[in-house]
């Protein structure tokens, strides 16, 4: 994915892709100081892009790791690089990470903060089964524990179990893989979270040890503007057999159903279609 035509915003400057490139020596690729965005921009609008914005520099700061632009410019930045690209439809990738400094350890104290946007054209995330239902996997691994790492963040420490159980999912077929949280409860998949339709309503893991999406959140105002009630709670896994209708949520996922969780079966059911349909609808408007 190096080698190729496209430019990229890095430091400040517009580059071309296969030049976007760091040293050896980057504290990131040592010590996960990484936080990063994923957008995605339709008919020339990225969806919820100031919001993206604040929180790349809120996940900096839970890394006591302070980005050096304003929401400003890194909406300026976003916007320019799509232009360079010619792309007015894209996924938009921001990131922010500890570069090679003048000294090297787990200090990053004498270590610049960086910062490149880059983008792709990226379809379906889960490709034919945004019509026909992911099959999901449950992970062995689990959310951790708010005490362990700073959850709220997205930073790229905590996607190494993502990584590894989407390997494992995969070997099995699935698209993705289900996380329990560490105290057992249903958390959220790989890239997105997740929500179960049961008599009318809605069930949703309560967001309290992992990313509250940005399309989670949008998803909920959704569903309540439509008068259906959203239940944000805690989850058991035992519960997986009664609900009847699930999905995902995610800016790259956006509303893409759930079709299988283990043994578990949903049917691809009218409110699913319909959240999907009205979500698509918004992001274009
Ligand atoms: N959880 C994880 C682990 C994610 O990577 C993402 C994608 N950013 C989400 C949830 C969904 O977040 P959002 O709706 O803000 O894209």
């Amino acid at each position: 994915y190096d080698d190729r035509d496209g430019k990229i915003w890095m430091d400040g400057k517009m580059v071309e892709w296969r030049d976007a490139n760091v040293h050896i020596l980057t504290h990131a690729l040592h010590y996960a100081s990484s936080v990063f965005e994923g957008e995605r921009c339709y008919n020339g609008t990225i969806f919820k892009s100031r919001l993206h914005s604040e929180r790349l520099l809120k996940s900096g700061q839970l890394l006591d790791m302070t980005i050096p632009y304003s929401v400003d410019e890194i909406e300026k930045a976003k916007y320019a690089m799509l232009k360079a690209n010619g792309w007015t439809d894209a996924y938009v990738r921001v990131v922010a990470w500890r570069g090679a400094g003048d000294d090297m350890g787990v200090s990053a104290r004498r270590n610049p903060v960086r910062m490149a946007v880059a983008g792709w054209e990226w379809g379906n995330y889960y490709g034919d089964a945004k019509t026909k239902g992911a099959k999901l996997d449950i992970a062995k691994w689990r959310r951790p524990d708010p005490r362990t790492i700073p959850v709220e963040a997205k930073a790229a420490g905590l996607y190494m179990i993502c990584t590894m159980s989407k390997h494992i999912a995969e070997d099995k077929g699935c698209s993705d893989a289900l996380f329990m949280d560490y105290r057992g409860y249903v958390a959220e998949a790989t890239g997105a979270n997740i929500f179960f339709v049961k008599d009318g309503e809605v069930h949703t893991p309560l967001a309290d040890c992992f990313l509250n999406g940005i399309t989670r959140q949008t998803v909920i105002g959704l569903l309540k503007d439509k008068g259906i009630t959203v239940h944000e709670r805690r989850i058991e896994p035992s519960e997986l057999a009664g609900f009847e209708q699930c999905w995902l949520t995610g800016t790259a996922a956006e509303v893409t159903p759930v079709g299988q969780i283990g043994d578990f079966h949903f049917e691809v059911g009218a409110l699913t279609r319909d959240i999907s349909e009205t979500y698509e609808k918004l992001v274009r408007s």
